[in-house]
């Protein structure tokens, strides 16, 4: 149960990171990506996936 980033459409930008409850989102030489480890779909904090919300680029962050 984790969200993953399309590589394809993520810029990077770091918008969906600050408010993770778990802090999966880390950002590395450029590429942002979800811990599938630790992300636990922002159940028992949020309705739906925070970062889904933060993100501006609709498709960008899906289910894994
Ligand atoms: S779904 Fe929630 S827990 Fe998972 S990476 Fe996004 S904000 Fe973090
Ligand atoms: S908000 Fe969207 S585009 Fe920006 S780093 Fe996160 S997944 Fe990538």
């Amino acid at each position: 149960m984790a969200m993953k980033i399309d590589q394809d459409l993520c810029t990077a930008c770091g918008d969906c990171e600050p408010d993770c409850p778990t802090v999966s989102i880390v950002t590395k030489k450029g590429i942002t990506k979800i811990n599938a480890d630790t992300c636990t779909e922002c159940e028992g904090e949020y309705d739906t996936p925070k970062c889904v919300e933060l993100c501006p680029i609709k498709g960008c962050i899906i289910k894994a």
